[in-house]
């Protein structure tokens, strides 16, 4: 027997298998479609939220990406508690009119297409405009559990304040 031909074969096997493993990896991890309608609507607490707020899961924050995004929807005058993100976060305005303020600033008016970058540990509050409701896409990032702390509801003093130019 000719011992040769194994070896060949046992040193090209060797060669291949860092990249078969990668490959066999990545075919073991699966697109996955979560379809709409199975995630069911939850209402904004009243502990943190003034007026009627619905909220749409979208999807968990997890080991892939430590970031939760969900819908939120505020009827007219509806809004947040302020409140802080411990790693920020990113809010995409899809429908209507909303009304965002940094803690010290002015009342900012907030329109579909808009992007509001938070960034960590900034006191801040969203929310509809007092006549049109607003959507919003929240991406919230995740830090030791936590996604928000919250704080004071926005009185409707604070609410009327001054706007951004
Ligand atoms: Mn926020």
């Amino acid at each position: 027997m000719n011992a040769r031909p194994i070896l060949a074969v046992i040193c090209l096997s060797t060669l291949q298998l860092p990249l078969a493993d990668a490959t066999e990896e990545a075919a073991q991890r699966k697109q996955e479609i979560t379809r709409v309608g199975t995630q069911p609507s939850m209402v904004g607490s009243r502990q943190f939220f003034t007026g009627a707020v619905r909220i749409d899961p979208i999807w968990p924050a997890d080991s892939g990406i430590n970031a939760s995004g969900s819908l939120v929807t505020f009827e007219p005058g509806a809004r947040s508690a302020w409140h802080t993100h411990p790693t920020g976060q990113r809010l995409v305005v899809t429908a209507g009119v909303g009304l965002t303020q940094q803690w010290g600033g002015a009342i900012k008016e907030i329109r579909p297409g808009d992007v509001v970058s938070c960034p960590p540990g900034i006191k801040h509050w969203h929310g509809a405009s007092a006549t049109t409701s607003m959507t919003h896409l929240a991406v919230t990032g995740m830090a030791e559990g936590e996604n928000v702390h919250w704080m004071e509801k926005v009185t409707d003093e604070q609410y009327s304040g001054p706007r951004a130019q």
